[in-house]
């Protein structure tokens, strides 16, 4: 499948991993926003948001722990947040599912 994502789950194109299991995978943007900007993805192709149902939502659960848990290896103790743009008005440019986990600064508060 031609997919950005999914090359880089099957080591096709290289990232910076910063953690990875059977369900989810997450890596270093390669353009960050901020000190910390991990994208966190389903190992399975799912084209974004508005793809999810019943049968595939609970990856967004595993998404979710893993973002808690490297904001807390990664000692965001004052905060961090998680995004997932969806389609084009959304700014959606990868159309694998993605999470950007962002912190190590006070982030913006306007968000759109
Ligand atoms: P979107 O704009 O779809 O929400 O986010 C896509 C993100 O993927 C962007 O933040 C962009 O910097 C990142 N990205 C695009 N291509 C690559 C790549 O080849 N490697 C990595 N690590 N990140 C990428
Ligand atoms: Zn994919």
């Amino acid at each position: 499948m031609d997919c950005l994502f999914c090359k880089i789950i099957a080591d096709e194109i290289p990232s910076t991993k910063v953690y990875e299991d059977d369900k989810v995978l997450a890596f270093k943007d390669i353009n960050p926003m901020a000190p910390v900007h991990i994208l966190i993805i389903p190992k399975v192709h799912i084209e974004g948001a508005n793809a999810l149902d019943s049968d595939n939502v609970g990856v967004v659960s595993d998404i979710m722990l893993t973002a808690r848990r490297i904001a807390e290896e990664l000692g965001l103790s004052e905060g961090w947040r998680l995004v997932t743009n969806v389609g084009e008005h959304g700014g959606q440019t990868v159309k694998h599912l993605h999470f950007h986990l962002l912190g190590g600064k006070k982030l913006n508060t306007e968000l759109a």
